[in-house]
């Protein structure tokens, strides 16, 4: 397991919230297994802990709490326009979890959820269901890790075995797990399945130090996803979000190098490149959340509902990114915004 995400959970949840609705799940059983020593607090709907008005994210992020709760329909949704759809028309994402181990100075999830609680939702089987009657209707490209790090939980609850699973008996659907954790190990037990890519997120290691704070570095994330590959796994590479930060270009050059000096280039499915975007209300609610963060406050213009850099700047960091990936890999491999 990875230390960083391990450390990560240990001083946390020492209080769990649970559902009534929950609590005759295995999934329910399998968690609370872990906690034995944790005080259990019973609650109607995890939207009252949850969504109370005026909490503090950045402070819960430090003392998380966990709750398991029952989710309710829907189950899946349309994937944004902001986000890579890889040229697949039914792109759609799920959420087992909100929130998430880590705590990255960029992320959304902090301007989306009004609590840095972590929710996780135990009855897995009613999402199964609502994809298969989707499936029925047409193939589906899902990303199962879109409000969380779903491989960073997967120690505490085997949601990826699960959702890696199912997808093995389906033929027209295409899950894409992304991570940016080292925590390969914990589904590696599994075949590698065509029908799952396993996403790592990328950042150059002075990125990691200073805006990923709790995620592995750049060496444990390249060895996971280089043991993955080797097992067979379709890989996709994310160097996304691309940040216009100082020496910028030489910090990514060198990741990038790091990068293809550790896994061969012609065995990853795809790459993607795009970015710092955010949905313009979600980074208003940041900027009060973190009222120090240069990143944060970055002067961002505003392009059709989304905050992002000046058409000038994301040029200029795709194209540098661009180039020294397509130094390395097949251009027709590569995805940009
Ligand atoms: S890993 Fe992703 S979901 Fe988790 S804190 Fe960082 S940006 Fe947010």
């Amino acid at each position: 397991m990875n230390k960083s995400a391990n450390n990560a959970f240990t001083p946390k949840y020492a209080h769990i919230y649970i559902e009534k609705s929950a609590k005759s799940y295995d999934l329910t059983t399998h968690i609370m297994a872990q906690f034995p020593h944790a005080t259990i607090i019973e609650i109607d709907n995890y939207k009252h802990v949850f969504s109370r008005p005026r909490q503090q994210f950045a402070l819960q992020k430090e003392a998380a709490k966990l709750i398991l709760a029952v989710k309710k329909p829907p189950f899946l949704y349309k994937g944004a326009e902001v986000c890579h759809d890889f040229g697949y028309k039914h792109f759609y994402y799920t959420s087992s979890t909100l929130n998430c181990v880590y705590n990255c100075d960029y992320c959304f999830l902090q301007g989306m959820f009004p609590s840095g609680h972590v929710v996780l939702f135990v009855n897995i089987e009613d999402y199964f269901n609502e994809v298969e009657a989707v499936l029925a209707q047409h193939p589906l490209y899902l990303s199962i890790s879109y409000e969380a790090d779903l491989l960073s939980f997967e120690h505490m609850v085997p949601f990826a075995k699960r959702w890696i699973s199912f997808a093995e008996s389906k033929r027209n659907i295409m899950m894409e797990l992304r991570t940016k954790s080292a925590n390969y190990k914990a589904i590696s037990s599994i075949p590698a399945h065509d029908q799952v890519i396993l996403a790592w997120t990328i950042s150059p290691q002075e990125v990691i130090t200073n805006h990923e704070p709790k995620t592995p570095t750049l060496k444990a994330r390249l060895h996971s996803m280089k043991q993955a590959m080797e097992d067979g796994w379709k890989v996709r590479l994310c160097f996304d979000p691309v940040l216009h930060i100082e020496h910028f270009e030489s910090l990514y050059r060198e990741c990038i190098e790091q990068t293809f000096a550790t896994i061969n280039a012609d065995q990853i499915e795809d790459i993607s490149i795009g970015v710092f975007r955010i949905p313009k209300d979600y980074l208003k609610t940041m900027r009060k959340q973190r009222p120090d963060s240069a990143l944060v406050h970055y002067p961002y213009i505003h392009q059709n509902g989304v905050m992002t850099y000046p058409d000038e700047i994301t040029k200029k960091c795709i194209d540098n990114v661009y180039a020294a990936v397509a130094a390395h890999a097949d251009k027709d491999k590569i995805f940009t915004e």
